[in-house]
């Protein structure tokens, strides 16, 4: 049975898809794309052997290979143009998801994709940076609990493929909560505009998760001795009072 993390971007691929799963490990995902139907064809990209090899058993034992293409490369160098419509990236931090994305894109590997369907561990912010500097626009974001860790899932499109929801101008405008406090972008690029928008337990468990981080390395930046401790402190302490201003008017 697939993970919740995995099954959450399942649900995010239209059906008929030919998709690319890059960094796929197991290739869990696109067997599952295809044997539940949701995809009629799918790329498993690995750049480590062991992931790989892993991926290449995984299909042969399946007996999916004629439909699941098992390739060993770096992020989207193993798609050829016009080859697949949705793109999976998931269980990497937001910063390598970016550079694999950047990558693809001066190569030109993103025309003709229709879907960005991203799982980064860390740095969501980062990787929501680089889907505005490039003109994907967030038309949902998910959140989820599974064995303990939180996860976000991004589903982006091109901006113009989005006509029904929010513009990136749009969703990334100072947004004002119903108490009257103001939201500025880049706290909207750290929160998810749409997770703000509908928070969900989880979501407050993460903020409030985040914020035990911060309180121990402010504990520890105050025994610190370093002359820019204090300063640090002081930015991370401004950083803190700002969660918890938002969190408690989401209540
Ligand atoms: N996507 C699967 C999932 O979410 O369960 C596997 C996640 S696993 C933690 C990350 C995988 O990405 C590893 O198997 C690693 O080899 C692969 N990877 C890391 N950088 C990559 C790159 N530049 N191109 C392709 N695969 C990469």
């Amino acid at each position: 049975k697939l993970s919740n993390r995995l099954q959450s971007l399942l649900n995010h691929i239209p059906a008929g898809s030919r998709l690319a799963d890059i960094g796929s490990d197991h290739a869990l995902l696109p067997t599952a794309a295809v044997q539940t139907g949701v995809c009629v064809s799918a790329v498993a990209g690995e750049v480590n052997s062991g992931p790989h090899r892993a991926a290449e058993k995984q299909v042969q034992e399946a007996g999916l290979a004629a439909v699941i293409s098992v390739r060993k490369g770096d992020g989207l160098d193993v798609i050829h143009p016009g080859e697949v419509d949705v793109i999976t990236i998931a269980g990497m931090g937001g910063g390598l998801i970016s550079s694999i994305l950047d990558r693809g894109h001066t190569q030109g590997k993103l025309q003709g994709i229709h879907r960005l369907i991203l799982q980064p561990n860390v740095g969501e912010d980062l990787l929501r940076k680089w889907l505005v500097k490039h003109h994907w626009v967030l038309i949902e974001e998910d959140i989820l609990e599974e064995d303990g860790k939180i996860y976000e899932v991004l589903t982006a499109v091109p901006e113009e493929e989005e006509v029904n929801g929010l513009t990136n101008e749009e969703l990334y405008q100072t947004y004002r909560l119903n108490s009257g406090l103001e939201v500025p972008q880049a706290w909207l690029l750290r929160f998810g505009p749409w997770l703000i928008r509908k928070p969900v337990f989880v979501f407050h468990a993460k903020w409030r998760s985040e914020l035990g981080k911060m309180a121990k390395i402010l504990a520890s930046l105050a025994k610190s001795e370093l002359s820019s401790a204090s300063e640090k402190a002081g930015e991370l302490k401004q950083e803190m009072d700002t969660i918890k201003e938002v969190l408690s008017c989401l209540q």
